[in-house]
């Protein structure tokens, strides 16, 4: 990358991550960047539609009083699509990260055609860039979370048992006639628990290391080491659900035996408290995961049992990896955020007994900011952290090369919606 690209990316971060105002000369004290540098770089990033003045914050006694900057709150935008076991969902946010428009819709996607599942889906991600358009946001890209293995370069989803797909060429069904991509940009394909820990935007700060899990009717998990996605040979890291638990335990849809989702997924916690075994997800068909939490907090015993049980699991299958890792934070997303006063002592427990250096220094484990929603936000931000992290390889992109989205009028549209279909 050449130095010009490199601050100009300097200088759109120190915009991006900025607390309060940030001005042209905030930026050289923060970027050691000459003061006519960083002033020439802010007029660059102002041209290209992704930074905006905010006006005068205050007057000095002697010189040119200093002009508050910020991103764009209109222009481009990121969509973030969840194909989720019994839900799909939409998510679309501005340059800033800021949630401008979220759509959840409930059905079963188990036993339908990939290719109705997907269309569906985008069609959701097309009605959400149509919602937001009148507020001048236009997406800039797509990212779509699957809960299986993705080949992310290839555009494959190798193994998505709970949805029963495998060896699905989803870069050949992305491409089919009756599938139109909103505004033509670009998709990516991932793991929905990778993009759910790009949710976590207070932790994913230059630098840091963090284990996120994320649980749903399947476990999956987002690895971020020194402030990245580890994503592993293939892109298949993060198969925490996959972990053998017991060596001859129950079958499980990945082919082995006494995986960690055979104790801590939704459907083994309700086997285990005799619920309902093929009850829905949090945002899916039945919102069972409230069900889980009020028997629990009734004090009825198979449940409190049940997530016993799973939190034990959760906190050996944890323990182990920071026995192999030692990172400093684990981050329990999905279902466990909202079960994380049932399940948090236990895993704590489990992880003090279990982690060799537990007494020395005890990682921190905490409950999500965001529940089920998180893979659909980390998706949508994952797009617009491409054009923070190299704003110049967006402007020479399709998408930059349009320019500044020219709406200028904001409007209270895009309200957060719900629905069952
Ligand atoms: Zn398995």
């Amino acid at each position: 990358m050449s130095l010009r690209r490199q601050n100009l990316a300097l200088a759109l971060r120190c915009i991006a991550d900025a607390k309060g105002s940030v001005s042209r000369a905030d930026i050289s004290a923060r970027t050691a960047l000459n003061k006519s540098t960083s002033s020439s770089l802010v007029d660059e990033l102002i041209a290209a539609g992704l930074v905006r003045e905010l006006g005068v914050t205050t007057r000095p006694a002697v010189g040119r009083p200093p002009t508050s900057l910020a991103l764009v709150a209109e222009g481009p935008a990121g969509l973030g699509i969840e194909v989720n076991v019994d839900y799909i969902a939409a998510c679309v946010v501005d340059l800033g990260g800021a949630v401008r428009y979220q759509h959840v819709v409930s059905q079963d996607q188990r036993g339908q055609n990939p290719q109705d599942v997907l269309r569906r889906a985008v069609n959701l991600g097309g009605a959400a860039v149509r919602a937001v358009a009148q507020s001048g946001l236009a997406p800039a890209g797509v990212g779509i979370a699957i809960p299986g293995l993705v080949d992310s370069a290839e555009g494959r989803v190798v193994l998505a048992p709970n949805l029963g797909w495998s060896d699905l060429d989803f870069a050949a069904l992305l491409g089919s006639p009756d599938i139109a991509i909103p505004g033509g940009v670009d998709v990516v394909v991932d793991n929905e628990a990778n993009y759910a820990a790009l949710s976590e935007r207070e932790l994913l700060i230059e630098g840091s290391s963090f284990l996120y899990v994320f649980g749903e009717i399947g476990v999956g998990a987002g690895l971020v080491l020194g402030g990245d996605l580890h994503r592993g040979r293939n892109g298949w890291s993060g198969e925490i659900g996959h972990i053998t638990v017991e060596r001859d335990g129950p079958f499980c849809g990945c082919g082995g035996r006494g995986c960690l989702e055979q104790y801590a997924g939704q459907e083994a916690i309700l086997r285990a408290a005799g619920a309902e075994a093929d009850a829905g997800t949090s945002l899916g068909v039945g919102p069972t995961v409230t069900m889980i939490r009020e028997r629990a907090e009734r004090g009825d015993r198979a449940m409190t049992g049940a997530l016993d049980r799973a939190g034990r699991a959760l906190g050996l299958v944890v323990a182990s990896v920071m026995n192999l890792l030692d990172i400093d934070r684990v981050v329990l997303g999905g279902i466990y955020k909202e079960l994380s006063r049932q399940l948090l002592p236990v895993v704590r427990e489990e992880v003090a007994y279990r982690y060799a250096g537990s007494r020395w220094a005890l990682p921190q484990i905490q409950a999500a900011v965001h529940g089920s929603e998180a893979p659909a936000l980390g998706a949508a931000r994952s797009v617009v952290r491409q054009i923070i992290d190299d704003p110049a390889g967006w402007l020479g992109s399709p998408t930059g090369a349009r320019g500044p989205v020219g709406l200028p009028a904001p409007a209270p549209s895009a309200q957060p919606a719900t629905s069952n279909a």
